[in-house]
């Protein structure tokens, strides 16, 4: 578990990369300074792990794009001690930037290995989440809604109701919606019934499944 100043010379550039890409949040722009990729990843990889790539962690799943983890977290325009709901924690480093931003994160994963691996590593970097649960993210987390921003990290091929009832008015629910690509979709919830629907452009995901596994 190194961190270098290589490595720090590196995400200051990935940084600059996803600035040109867009991307102006500072506060976002700083996690992604902060946040050691390559420690998220496996280690014989490690030369891949500030570029702005995907890459395949355990159980057949990916680490999501820099890019895309920073659009998600810039769209959420995330405040301090906010309650944040993700699905699909992965490898985690949507996770650690979500905390990065001082949000109070539940994070779903229905993978029991990797549930079990990124549970275990986040604390070690620090990066505590309220809670990780191993579970199916389609049905939210009723117990403890409701959240000020929902952030789905999987292609799903519908938008699950429970997570749009489980938004608070004023909140925010960010999923990339599809089968093959996905676009990504903000939903803000208005009224008890009422959700204004913002399509933000084409992402590529692994699917969003069905049940724990
Ligand atoms: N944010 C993660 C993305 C991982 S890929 C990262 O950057 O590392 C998407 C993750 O969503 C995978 O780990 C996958 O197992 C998980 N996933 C897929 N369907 C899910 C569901 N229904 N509930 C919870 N997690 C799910």
């Amino acid at each position: 578990m190194k961190d270098t100043s290589k490595h720090q010379g590196l995400r200051n550039q990935l940084a600059k990369v996803l600035q040109a890409k867009g991307i102006n949040d500072e506060n976002v722009l700083n996690a992604i300074r902060k946040i050691p990729r390559h420690l998220f990843i496996d280690s014989s990889f490690e030369s891949h792990a500030y570029q702005d790539k995907a890459f395949p962690i355990a159980a057949e799943q990916t680490i999501s794009q820099p890019y895309t983890v920073a659009f998600q977290s810039q769209i959420l325009t995330i405040l301090n001690g906010e309650k944040v709901l993700e699905i699909g924690t992965g490898s985690g480093y949507q996770t650690a930037v979500l905390l990065e931003l001082k949000a109070e994160v539940y994070s779903i994963e229905r993978q029991h290995e990797l549930f079990k691996k990124t549970s275990l590593f986040l604390p070690k970097l620090g990066y505590k989440p309220k809670k990780f649960i191993f579970g199916d993210g389609y049905k939210g987390l009723p117990e403890k809604a409701p959240f000020d921003k929902i952030i789905v990290t999987a292609g799903a091929p519908f938008v699950p109701k429970p997570l749009l009832s489980q938004l608070k008015v004023g909140g925010k629910l960010l999923i990339p919606v599809g089968d093959k690509t996905q676009i990504m979709t903000l939903f803000i919830r208005k009224s008890a019934k009422e959700f204004e629907k913002h399509e933000l452009g084409d992402f590529a995901f692994v699917p969003m499944l069905e049940k724990k596994n």
